[in-house]
């Protein structure tokens, strides 16, 4: 096992890895940039290296500077977190070439689900069902039309490299093609440097459901079941639950057999997620992402399994704790973002903590990087905590919730909380109800967005 693990992340996320290393008797690392140099997870991890000015640039995406901070303080280790250099392999081959450890699956790994035609093309191949569509990239406006006459429209149009929600255009009709296609090439050159574009089906109604899988890199893996995530306001996710309220036990057991079947041929390694939209029943995979999600904890509280000691273990070449048939679910759990920003048009809203209260009692997990006092730089991410409920049942889930969201107290900022109270209120939501576009028309209605 390791002695020591450095963290390349910051917020939340990085104080989630220092608290698995801690409780598994491992030195942690954390870095940060100018900026942070407050920060909550400086002052948890057992040394700090700062590792250059604010700007994410020169500092979580500095290699150099990460690979000097592990020579420096002895790390063996990186966990990556999300986002930043989680899925770049570039950034697995320098840690491989300097005789450290990855916290993560393959560099080659990475490189063919980050590429999503690739990645379509390998999951097809491995029986994962797909999203009807153009058989790999295409390079002209002559194609696309072609292509959307076949599928029939409405289509959406795709970046091979994009993610977080850029580089896709939906094309209602025909005449929509020319924009949706020039502007889905352009967002995905500027934004990745790749304007490869691919076109599907754009599905009208469909929930988003992704399958937690877990590999050991020696051909054994498994899946932890389903989150859905449909709740999303410009295709980022705000509100995510497990198990998913549409889906049976039956379709659970299938549709996550062909996954970890799937990652098992190819000898994954670590945490996985393969997304899929879900429509009348019919699964339809849309990409898959090598690392641990921000949504993880809905997963750990129904399955009672720590995902990060289990990314740990089986870096360091130990199997992990679990056998598919001892994973059972246990009652419900919801996971609500919350994010320093203001309502109703969703603003960044950094600045001081004056006063911060975190909830707590029966079935509450509140993962945060906040303070009393703490100051949150504009440089990064607006994510500032996520509050996680685990009930016996949903009803059970969503009453937690709602009490938890009452006591939670952030004085000083703007955050997305009072979106959550009116959430609460909602049939669709109380019920389960909604689809990937619910949110939007919510928005729209009551907000005016
Ligand atoms: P990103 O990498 O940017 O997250 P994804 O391919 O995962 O992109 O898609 C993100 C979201 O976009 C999905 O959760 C869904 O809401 C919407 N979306 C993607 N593909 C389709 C499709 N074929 N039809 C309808 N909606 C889609």
């Amino acid at each position: 096992m390791f002695d020591k693990i450095l963290i390349a992340n910051r917020g939340e996320i990085a104080l989630r890895v220092i608290r698995a290393c801690r409780e598994m008797g491992i030195g942690s690392v954390a870095v940060h940039s100018t900026a942070d140099a407050d920060a909550m997870h400086v002052r948890m991890a057992d040394e700090a290296v700062c590792i250059g000015p604010p700007p994410g640039t020169d500092s979580y995406l500095s290699i150099p500077a990460i690979i000097a901070a592990c020579e420096i303080t002895g790390a063996q280790a990186i966990h990556p977190g999300y986002g930043f250099l989680s899925e770049n392999a570039n950034f697995v081959q320098i840690i491989e070439d300097h005789n450290l450890t990855f916290i993560g699956p393959t560099a080659e790994h990475i490189r063919t689900m980050g590429d999503k035609i690739t990645a379509k093309d390998t999951m097809k191949a491995l029986g994962v069902p797909c999203v009807p569509g153009s058989d790999g990239g295409v390079p002209t406006l002559v194609d696309a039309k072609r292509i959307g006459e076949e599928i029939g429209y409405p289509v959406i149009v795709k970046a091979t490299a994009g993610g977080g929600g850029k580089g896709m255009k939906v094309a209602q009709t025909a005449a929509d093609m020319e924009s949706a296609f020039m502007t889905a090439r352009a967002e995905g050159k500027s934004n990745f440097g790749n304007d490869e574009v691919y076109i599907e089906k754009y599905l009208t109604t469909p929930r988003h459901i992704e399958i937690q899988v877990f590999g050991d890199g020696k051909g054994r893996a498994v899946h932890l079941g389903e989150r859905d995530c449909s709740l999303q306001r410009r295709h980022q996710k705000v509100f995510e639950e497990a198990p998913g309220p549409s889906i049976s036990s039956e379709e659970r057991a299938a549709i996550g057999r062909t996954c970890a079947d799937a990652v098992a041929k190819i000898d994954y390694i670590g945490a996985g997620t393969i997304e899929f939209l879900y429509e009348n029943g019919e699964f339809y995979f849309i990409e898959m992402n090598t690392r641990l999600q921000v949504e993880h904890p809905v997963t750990e509280s129904i399955f009672g399994v720590d995902l990060v000691r289990e990314q740990i273990l089986v870096a360091a070449g130990q199997d992990m704790s679990f056998h598919q048939d001892e994973l059972v679910i246990n009652g419900h759990s919801i996971e609500v973002r919350i994010n320093a920003e203001r309502l109703p048009n969703f603003a960044p809203c950094p600045g001081k903590i004056t006063q911060y209260h975190a909830p707590g009692g029966l079935g509450i997990r509140m993962d945060s990087a906040l303070y009393d006092g703490y100051s949150i730089p504009p440089y990064y991410d607006s994510l500032i905590g996520k509050l996680i409920v685990h009930g016996r049942d949903r009803p059970e889930a969503l009453a937690r919730l709602n009490r938890a969201l009452g006591e939670l107290i952030v004085d000083g900022i703007d955050t997305t909380v009072p979106l959550f109270h009116a959430l609460l209120q909602e049939p669709d939501v109380l019920s389960g109800g909604y689809n990937i576009h619910w949110l939007e028309h919510w928005l729209e209605t009551n907000l005016g967005e």
